[in-house]
């Protein structure tokens, strides 16, 4: 297919993905069904027309407010709606094989409303952590049979042990919704891969906190250990890079070889 029709499609696709991605991250904290009632405003609860549910091309229109009442339409949908399509367009890019392109876009078809939903309430559903590690297992036994099967077992086992443990010591650092993200991460990434992930987790959770600590400090007393950040879009982004970019993950084990032996 020319570049010409997959590009529009991959955007599409993504406007429309991310759109109910969107929906997830707003509804399943508000323990709201994600099905019913359709589409409407979250404020005035006036059901959306077709027109209102174009990805992009509505919030654009109606400039980011409620046609009814006027009142600014929630960010999580028009944020889901361009990055699901941002990455449906580098999906395309990488051209992986079709099968580590559908772990990759399952992978962030929950890392997205995760980090939406840990950002603004400091949690991580079980009702999406859970099924994002059962899709992890099912794909790896669709990749490679029974030894995809314990892989992916391996690595749901390795990202959830670790954390968990730290969490039952030191409940107010971490909590449980984290060790069993990081447990779906590793169903994903495979147990191997998961000394990258917190690596990169930690690294780029390090320099996101000293910065939002930088900005919030000028305008309040703030302290650095006091201030709460959420961890999971950090452990989110690990996974990401981790799986898209896997040659990553060999080179840094076996740079961790070298150094231990
Ligand atoms: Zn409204």
């Amino acid at each position: 297919m020319s570049d010409l029709l997959t590009i529009p499609l991959a955007i599409l696709g993504g406007g429309i993905w991310g759109s109910f991605l969107g929906v997830l991250a707003v509804r399943i904290p508000q323990h709201a069904s994600i099905v019913f009632p359709g589409s409407r405003c979250d404020h005035c609860g006036t059901p959306l027309l077709p027109k209102d549910m174009l990805p992009f091309l509505s919030w654009l229109r109606l400039r980011g407010r409620c046609r009814t009442c006027q009142q600014k339409i929630l960010p999580e949908i028009p944020l889901s709606e361009v990055l699901t399509a941002l990455f449906f367009l580098l999906i395309l890019w990488l051209s992986p094989s079709p099968l580590s392109g559908m772990r990759a876009i399952t992978l962030f078809s929950f890392a997205l409303p995760l980090t939406l939903i840990d950002i603004r309430y400091h949690r991580l559903p079980h009702l999406l952590t859970m099924p994002c590690i059962g899709a992890g297992i099912l794909l790896g036994g669709l990749s490679r049979g029974s030894h995809g099967l314990i892989e992916a077992l391996a690595g749901s086992l390795a990202g959830l042990l670790p954390i968990a443990l730290i969490a039952h010591f030191y409940p107010r650092g971490i909590g449980m919704g984290d060790a069993f993200w990081l447990s779906a991460i590793g169903s994903m990434t495979g147990a191997g891969a998961l000394a990258l992930v917190l690596l990169i987790a930690s690294s780029s959770g390090i320099v996101a906190t000293l910065i939002v600590y930088k900005i919030k400090s000028r305008k309040s007393d703030l302290s650095l250990v006091r201030m709460a950040m959420p961890f999971g879009p950090f452990l989110a982004l690990g996974g990401l890079v981790t799986l898209l970019v896997p040659d990553l993950s060999h080179l840094f084990n076996a740079a961790l070889m070298e150094i231990l032996t």
